[in-house]
């Protein structure tokens, strides 16, 4: 068990989340899996309810396990309709929930540890226009700019001039276009956190789960082949990257 890390991962009961648990189990680590309802040996977590995040993070403090080694944030949902109450919940998932995940948990990484985004490639940045890309990209971007652009896309949506503001009419694709730049403003936060703390996102490609349908090409094992490397891979040892089938892509 040289090489076992300890792994938390949300959303392990299904989908894509699941195959990722399987896998790192298999490869000899130990998972901490979450689910909503925290049945059957997960952890209770609803990432878009802070008590039950710090909940976790004070159950791994009891643990003594000595800290954790990887952070998987998986979890997601694909909302049907489009409107500022999908936006909002949208956004307090795939974005919020996953930077409320990473903010109770960073403090319990150990050197080396890794933190990985389950994004998507629906969360390019040509999915918004070209007034707004120069503003997710700037190399300055701080999490309260950054956390400002998103909220101004649900207040566009409640104006109903979003589009004619360069936002695309799904809430999905905006927070992952948001996660993509969380990646980017938390890498660049944590360069000289002397742990070398990792920080990348990933797209699983479209994969056959509840969200995937039945359609989608790929199994939920390729889907977590990627994040699964991210997490533990030695040779995965890089950080604010994008990353589809273990090769860095651009944004
Ligand atoms: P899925 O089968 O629908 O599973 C989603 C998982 O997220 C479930 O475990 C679900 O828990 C959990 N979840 C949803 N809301 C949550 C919340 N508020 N708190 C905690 N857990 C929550 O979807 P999937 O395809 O495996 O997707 C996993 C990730 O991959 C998502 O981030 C998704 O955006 C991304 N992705 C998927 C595809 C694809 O083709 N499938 C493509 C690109 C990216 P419950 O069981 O309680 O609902």
């Amino acid at each position: 068990m040289g090489d076992a890390r300890t792994v938390v991962v949300t959303g392990a009961n299904r989908g894509i989340g699941a195959a990722i648990a399987e896998e790192l189990r298999r490869g000899g680590h130990r998972v901490i899996g979450t689910s909503r309802d925290g049945k059957d040996g997960f952890e209770p977590v609803d990432v878009t309810r802070q008590a039950t995040i710090e909940a976790l993070a004070s159950t791994l403090r009891r643990r003594e396990l000595g800290g954790i080694d990887a952070l998987v944030n998986n979890a997601g949902v694909s909302l049907d309709g489009f409107n500022a109450d999908v936006a909002r919940r949208t956004l307090d998932t795939n974005f919020y929930g996953a930077m409320r995940m990473t903010d109770a948990l960073l403090p319990l990484l150990r050197p080396g540890g890794r933190v990985v985004m389950v994004s998507s490639g629906l969360g390019e940045l040509s999915s918004v226009g070209p007034e707004l890309r120069p503003r997710f990209l700037d190399p300055a971007l701080t999490r309260d700019e950054l956390v400002e652009l998103v909220e101004s896309f649900v207040r566009h949506v409640v104006e109903g001039d979003h589009e004619r503001h360069g936002w695309p009419s799904s809430a999905y694709r905006v927070s992952k276009v948001g996660l993509n730049a969380l990646v980017r403003v938390l890498a660049r936060d944590l360069a000289d956190d002397p742990r070398r703390i990792r920080v990348n996102a990933t797209c699983p490609g479209w994969v056959r789960t509840r969200m995937g349908t039945a359609a989608a090409p790929r199994s939920p094992e390729e889907g977590a082949d990627t994040p699964v490397w991210l997490a533990v891979a030695p040779e995965a040892d890089t950080t604010g990257g994008l990353f589809r089938d273990r090769r860095r892509i651009p944004w």
